[in-house]
């Protein structure tokens, strides 16, 4: 039952005294009035947090249960970050700047902190997700290569066959041409491959490391230097630094453009939890380029800078998604440096764990020591039993746990992704496992069974490919 179902004529939340000083009417234009009344419902307070409290017990969330969604770092965000941002929900973008030092001082040193833990020179603060970060990184590289002269000639961009669907989403939207190579047997870049395709027509190769198999490129030193070599610029899809963040920096491979996902590794809920921020990172060269302002030390204090004659403009309203960046500053002070170092290390520890315990009874694709996440190939126990990873997924509803990613990346068939995150106990990844046996068992006992899941959610089955061409946003009596 939606809010406004629950509406009655004449039901209030609220009451103000009434007036003590003469009604001065109203002294709205005429033209701005609305014609008819807002449809509001009427109801009291009770009645919404009994609606609301009720609404968000049928969800589940990392506050709830253990959420292995690979690629999305699902980790546990700790409620301080929240405290923080809270300091600042008064903040107005249009007061004035000598109201706001607090705040451009945090951004300033949120940005070096960023750009010491990534291995870049400079950075923007401002887009408001990974794939707005992308968008963003590739305009920086079109703006470069316009302002030496090469955009005529270098209209492609590489995308591995394992990327992120949003790179080549991203690349295509910023203009250029995607040219998807495959991955080697190994799962990594196949550098025969890649040296194929690799000319001076190329502007970018976007690559993760680790990429989305959970697999470190150990050649990336050898990639950097062949796009080098070509005068192509690098770019590092960073959503997930969970798996290296204090231990190694994209910068120091040879990265020239990194986006971050701070509502990933830097703990800020996301995924209907809140809002994103993709910061991007670029070398050097390419700090002309980023969008206005730029956020600079200037003597001790850090100075919005709005003078780059050579910017690629404002890409977002203001300065981004301020409060998600106070959030991830607030983590990133209370984790301090070894505590980041201590998160990757966790992070690949509790995915290597995983990845062997659930070995014993699923076929894990490109079997060896991985970053945070795996991936699970369940092409041949679907053939066998009728039971695929999608009702695996299912079934693990019904077990109290969220699913992980399924069918990503592309090239695993069946594929299951895993990515614990470090913030889940020894306890918690057992449980797992335990469920993952169990649904292994049911499946060649009574596979009906796991055909039929989910059966204790609030909802069972979803039409998504409906949802998806024919979405409903809008309540309508
Ligand atoms: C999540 C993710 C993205 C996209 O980030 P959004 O904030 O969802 O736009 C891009 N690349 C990878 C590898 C990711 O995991």
């Amino acid at each position: 039952m939606t809010i406004f179902e629950r509406s009655k004529p004449g039901r209030k939340g609220y009451e103000l005294p009434a007036y003590d000083v003469p009604d001065s009417g109203c002294n709205v234009p005429e033209h701005l009035l609305r014609k008819d009344p807002p449809m509001l419902p009427e109801v009291s307070e009770v009645d919404v947090v009994r609606h609301y409290t009720n609404l968000a017990l049928k969800n589940y969330s990392v506050d709830r249960g253990f959420y292995p969604l690979g690629s999305c770092t699902m980790k546990y965000n700790p409620k301080i970050n929240e405290d923080m941002a809270m300091l600042f929900t008064q903040l107005h973008p249009f007061q004035p700047r000598e109201t706001i030092e607090g705040a451009v001082q945090l951004m300033g040193h949120l940005k070096e902190l960023l750009c010491e833990i990534t291995g870049t020179d400079d950075m923007t603060l401002q887009p408001a997700a990974g794939a707005h970060g992308e968008l963003t990184g590739l305009l920086i590289a079109r703006a470069y290569f316009e302002d030496i002269g090469e955009l005529e000639k270098r209209k492609k961009v590489i995308v591995p066959d394992s990327a992120h669907g949003t790179n080549p989403a991203s690349a295509a939207m910023a203009g250029f041409e995607v040219i998807e190579i495959k991955s080697g047997p190994d799962g990594c870049v196949d550098l025969e491959e890649l040296k194929k395709h690799l000319d001076d027509t190329v502007a970018v190769i976007m690559l993760t490391n680790p990429n989305t198999l959970g697999l470190f490129e150990k050649d990336i030193l050898t990639i950097a230097k062949m796009a080098h070599d070509v005068g192509a610029l690098l770019y590092y899809d960073g959503a997930n630094l969970n798996a290296i963040m204090g231990r190694t920096r994209p910068g120091d491979m040879g990265f020239d453009i990194v986006h971050l996902n701070l509502h990933k590794t830097f703990s800020t809920p996301h995924g209907m939890g809140g809002p994103g921020s993709g910061p991007i990172g670029v070398k050097a060269r390419l700090a002309p380029y980023l969008p206005v302002p730029v956020v600079r030390k200037s003597g001790e204090k850090y100075e919005l800078d709005y003078n780059l004659p050579k910017s690629i403009g404002m890409v977002r309203t203001f300065y981004g998604n301020f409060l998600v960046l106070v959030k991830a500053y607030t983590y990133i002070l209370t984790m301090g440096g070894k505590g980041l170092k201590h998160v990757s290390d966790m992070a690949v520890l509790n995915a290597n764990y995983l990845r062997v315990k659930l070995s014993k009874t699923f076929k894990i694709a490109y079997d060896r020591i991985c970053m945070h996440e795996f991936v699970i190939d369940n092409e041949e126990f679907a053939k066998k039993t009728g039971v695929k990873t999608l009702d695996i997924a299912k079934r693990l509803l019904d077990y109290g746990l969220h699913a992980p990613t399924i069918y990503f990346p592309l090239i695993v068939h069946e594929a299951m992704m895993i990515e614990p995150t470090e913030t889940e106990s020894k306890q918690t990844l057992d449980t797992f496992v335990e469920a993952m046996e169990r649904i292994a068992k049911e499946a060649q006992e009574n596979p009906q069974l796991v055909k039929g899941a989910p059966y204790t959610t609030p909802v069972r089955r979803l039409d998504d490919v409906s949802a998806t061409k024919y979405p409903v946003f809008r309540f309508k009596r």
